[in-house]
């Protein structure tokens, strides 16, 4: 019998951010796989197990699902947002190239959530309408030094930045760094939003500058939205001010 494995995104919190593939390939599994708090926003269903892990166990995870598909389980690992984005997709990938020649055979689907980026871009208004890039500031599995030229080149590109992670266990100072980084390279009126917990209950967003943004706002459930050059603010009446970058450049 050959197995299967799906790999979920759940989007950024809410459920209505669930796909309609995402339900069904949850409904379908045995087993499901993932960090503790995203298996919790799956409702329970009889005689499918659970088996969550902490959140820098990804490999070991991937390969427990991989194993129960390769003996012909019906595995889905859950991710929060998008799969493919710093999450569990690459993780399986990792370990079907490393792994035994039976999880090359194996049938996987990749199920598409809503990334933090994109949920966080619609309660901002249009901060992603010109060219933009997204980078990690977790430190786990990369160099600081190289998080850093990234961030100088996205900035000398003219780029809007995404930072996910800005609140890394390993560096919880990264994201004072990387705003004294770029405060030294973009002009201090620079929008910048501060969006926390999109999609559940606690969430918060605030739109301030490079001038303003506070670091110590920024937790593992917050991404920050760097604005280009380009990027405005429009002020509105009894709401959050829209942030936008204008369509056009050059
Ligand atoms: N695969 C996820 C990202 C995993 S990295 C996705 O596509 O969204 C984890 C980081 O995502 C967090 O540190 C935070 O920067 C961001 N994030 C995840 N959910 C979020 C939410 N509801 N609101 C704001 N940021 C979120």
């Amino acid at each position: 019998m050959s197995g299967y494995l799906a790999i979920v995104g759940l989007g950024p919190g809410d459920e209505r951010y669930v796909t309609r593939e995402a339900e069904d390939a949850l409904a379908s599994a045995d087993a499901l796989f993932g960090y503790g708090a995203y298996l919790d926003r799956v409702p329970p269903r009889p005689g499918q197990a659970r088996h969550a892990s902490d959140n820098r166990e990804e490999g070991a995870r991937a390969d427990a699902a991989l194993r129960h598909a390769a003996a012909g389980g019906r595995a889905a690992i859950v991710s929060g947002g998008d799969p493919g984005v710093f999450a569990m997709a690459a993780s399986v990938c990792e370990a079907i190239e490393h792994g035994p020649e039976a999880f090359r055979a194996l049938d996987i689907a990749i199920v598409p959530g809503i990334t933090a980026m994109l949920a966080v871009a619609a309660r901002a208004g249009a901060p992603l309408g010109h060219d933009f890039c997204a980078l990690s500031l977790s430190d786990n599995l990369k160099p600081w030094e190289l998080i850093e030229r990234r961030l100088d080149a996205a900035a000398d590109a003219g780029f809007v930045i995404a930072l996910y992670n800005p609140a890394s266990a390993a560096r919880p100072s990264g994201i004072r760094d990387a705003f004294a980084l770029l405060r030294g390279l973009k002009p201090a009126t620079t929008p910048v939003v501060i969006a926390r917990a999109i999609g559940r209950p606690d969430e918060h967003i605030a739109i301030e500058t490079l001038a303003s943004a506070h670091p110590d706002r920024t937790d593992m459930s917050t991404l920050i939205i760097v604005g280009s050059n380009a990027t405005r603010i429009i002020p509105r009446n009894n709401a959050v001010p829209f942030v936008y970058t204008p369509r056009r450049a050059g």
